[in-house]
């Protein structure tokens, strides 16, 4: 049920361009992204409006970027493919965040589900995400500044999690905010990183180890 978009925002150049943006769509449908509504909406969230002005040329390469507070704006790759998973879940009515950081993956999913709760640590990028989720009209977003690990227990339960920072074990509360028919999707691990994803079942929870990948860390605490 992606909504209309219309983020009306201003282009630097061509390199912030909507056929730039298309170009990057075309990237991920050949590596692999195969959800047309999805691939539809990465070709419209203008990325550049989540980095530095003076990282805009560089948006649409399909890279992660430095967002200041040594943290990342994921690789559009990445954010896609995490997005497509957690959309296989039974139901589109809440999804939980945990790492919000610029936004992006926040507004991505926004597309999708009818409300976004998205929790993070650092409270400079808490409120820059607040402000530029506003500012591009992005509603049905509810934002908190905290410690994700033990998920947002009273908004629970939720037809999708996921983890946008690596932690060396699943934080083990999330699980159980998860609704039945629901999707955690998440990297663990260290120095090696790896994507995982629990579905909830009526009767248990299925894990599936799926791509390597890499992600700056979950941390414990508020910054
Ligand atoms: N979803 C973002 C990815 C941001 S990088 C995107 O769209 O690009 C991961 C973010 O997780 C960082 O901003 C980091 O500060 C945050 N983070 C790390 N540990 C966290 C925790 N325990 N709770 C909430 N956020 C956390």
């Amino acid at each position: 049920m992606a909504v209309r978009l219309n983020f009306n925002v201003p282009e630097h150049s061509g390199m912030t361009s909507a056929r730039t943006r298309a170009r990057l769509a075309e990237r991920l449908r050949a590596s692999g992204i195969a959800d047309e509504a999805l691939l539809g909406v990465m070709a419209e969230v203008p990325r550049h409006a989540f980095v530095d002005q003076a990282l805009a040329h560089r948006a649409y390469d399909d890279v992660s970027l430095p967002i200041g507070y040594s943290q990342t704006i994921s690789q559009p790759y990445i954010v896609a493919r995490m997005t497509e998973l957690v959309l296989g879940a039974s139901g589109r009515q809440k999804v939980l965040e945990i790492g919000t950081g610029c936004g992006y993956q926040t507004t991505v999913l926004a597309q999708f589900f009818h409300t976004v709760h998205s929790i993070e640590r650092v409270g400079g990028l808490a409120r820059a995400a607040r402000e530029r989720l506003a500012g591009l009209g992005v509603r049905n977003v509810r934002l908190r500044h905290g410690d994700g690990s033990q998920g947002w227990a009273n908004a629970a339960p939720f037809d999708a999690i996921m983890i946008t920072a690596a932690a060396p074990i699943l934080p083990e509360a999330l699980i159980g905010q998860l609704a039945v028919g629901g999707r955690l999707v998440f990297p663990v691990g260290v120095a090696e990183q790896e994507l995982r994803m629990i579905e909830r079942t009526a009767d248990g929870c299925l894990e599936t180890r799926l791509e390597k990948v890499r992600f700056v860390p979950l941390l414990p605490g508020v910054a």
